[in-house]
């Protein structure tokens, strides 16, 4: 075996045969050796373990397209697009909402060249960056006034550092809801400065149980989206025209969390009782926030809108500094919120949008689509069905509703199901799907129509890694 070590090529002579490589030439040298040098390291540990036996594995021939391909690999950017056939359209693992196209045109735009992003051309001096979406969210939702933050955890706090701090909030047991990467609402409230004031029982929460918890430490009433979970059974929340008619009786604002927020009523698709934020702001919620780019469909924001003396203590809080969004953002965010100025084209053009609302008809013909560039690929390899399944709107929203649509089923001769998802991690670009019942499932859905030829390119070479491997 220690004689097998001397068959290894060179440094030298490894670099020299990566680098004659276009893709790799390109690349810069520190990087491909790093690479290089691992994948040395990777053929003694084959070595060492009895996977390579003999010198004719070592020659450089051999081991050379594995090289370029360990290399070229290795040296991607880190942040990579991945094709998402999972059907669930607000995946935040994948990057949420896909931003539409003249909303990408405006982030290309503002970080091209300089803007007037706190400059305002009708005095020539300095401007306030929120201006530029301040009043198109008003008109959209009816409110006052609005502010844009980095996102709606922050919105979250901020509204509550700036409304109850060194006071009691009042909230729901119903809604004290941890939505995933460990956002819980009592910790964020306690990280506030305010305290957390539970009323009523997991199931039940009752008008009564809000105005005996009332007194000289309240600062403010809260009502917080349910999101991922839905209490269902004997239960009772207290609706908003209550809620505002107590915060009227004491004098307290009324806070709304409301997650993920639409801004387009998807009542008509079936999808009931998620009020928009028009409704809840016309119900007379003093603030609400809401993320950009759940349901919205736009960049990642979280948005304030409400009455304007509580909008005005808020921006004022030096917090915001801290939680300010940059030009890409303002400008992705005025973009898509301009195409709400017409709701039915916020439905045509919003990616978002579009994938929630698509027709079963359109599924069907789009998974049929993908079923042929399928067979295009891989031919008699492939075993490609159609079969009815569901998607799902995601993050937090509608978490109750299955979205009908039609699911492509992959199979190829004697290879599994999981290693098929693990193969197409590494495939370019990646693709993820959905294993349901040992079957592997392609929801068309979430792929846009020029995607259906990449994703059947991804399982092409998944499926030759995996035959060669
Ligand atoms: C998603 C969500 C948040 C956090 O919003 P981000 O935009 O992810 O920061 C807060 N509250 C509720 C109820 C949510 O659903």
């Amino acid at each position: 075996m220690s004689t097998l070590y001397r068959h290894l090529p060179s440094m030298d002579q490894v670099l020299e045969g990566a680098t004659g490589d276009g893709d790799i030439a390109g690349l810069p040298r520190s990087l491909v050796k790093q690479h290089a040098s691992a994948f040395l390291d990777l053929c003694r540990e084959e070595i060492r373990s009895g996977v390579i036996t003999d010198p004719t594995g070592l020659s450089l021939e051999v081991l050379l397209p594995r090289l370029k391909a360990y290399v070229r690999s290795h040296s991607r950017p880190h942040f990579r697009r991945v094709l998402n056939a999972t059907g669930v359209v607000v995946h935040t693992n994948l990057g949420r909402s896909l931003l539409a196209k003249p909303a990408i045109e405006a982030v290309a735009e503002a970080c091209g060249h300089y803007s007037n992003c706190e400059f305002d051309l009708a005095t020539g001096k300095r401007g306030s960056r929120y201006s530029h979406v301040e009043q198109i969210l008003c008109d959209i939702t009816g409110a006052e006034a609005a502010l844009v933050v980095n996102n709606n955890a922050a919105a979250v706090f901020i509204m509550l550092e700036t409304l109850a701090k060194g006071k009691e909030v009042v909230v729901s047991r119903g809604q004290l809801v941890e939505i995933g990467g460990s956002f819980r609402i009592p910790d964020v409230m306690a990280k506030s400065g305010a305290t957390l004031r539970e009323v009523g029982a997991t199931n039940r929460t009752h008008v009564y149980d809000y105005e005996n918890a009332i007194g000289d430490e309240t600062g403010a009433l809260m009502r917080v989206h349910t999101s991922n979970f839905r209490v269902v059974g004997f239960t009772k929340e207290v609706g908003l025209a209550e809620m505002r008619a107590l915060g009227d009786k004491y004098g307290l604002p009324v806070i709304e969390d409301l997650g993920s927020g639409s801004l387009y009523s998807l009542e008509g698709e079936g999808l009931l009782g998620e009020p928009t934020v028009q409704q809840v702001v016309a119900q007379g919620a003093d603030v609400v926030s809401f993320s950009g780019d759940k349901v919205l469909g736009g960049p990642q924001a979280g948005i304030i809108v409400g009455r304007k003396e509580y909008i005005d203590r808020i921006k004022k809080n030096p917090v915001n500094r801290a939680m300010r969004i940059d030009k890409m953002t303002l400008a992705a965010l005025e973009a898509t919120l301009r195409l709400y100025l017409d709701m039915d084209e916020a439905r045509r053009k919003v990616p978002t949008l579009r994938m929630i609302t698509a027709s079963k008809e359109s599924l069907k013909a789009k998974a049929r689509r993908l079923a042929d560039a399928i067979r295009d690929e891989l031919g008699d390899v492939a075993v490609v069905g159609l079969k009815k399944g569901v998607s799902r709107v995601g993050g937090g929203a509608f978490p109750e509703y299955d979205l009908p649509g039609t699911m492509v089923t992959f199979a190829a001769n004697g290879i599994s199901a999981d290693d098929l998802r693990e193969a197409l991690l590494d495939t370019d670009p990646p693709l993820v799907a959905r294993i349901e019942d040992d079957v592997f499932l392609l929801d068309a859905r979430t792929l846009t129509s020029t995607e259906l030829k990449l994703a059947a390119s991804a399982l092409k070479q998944a499926v030759d890694g995996l035959n060669k491997g």
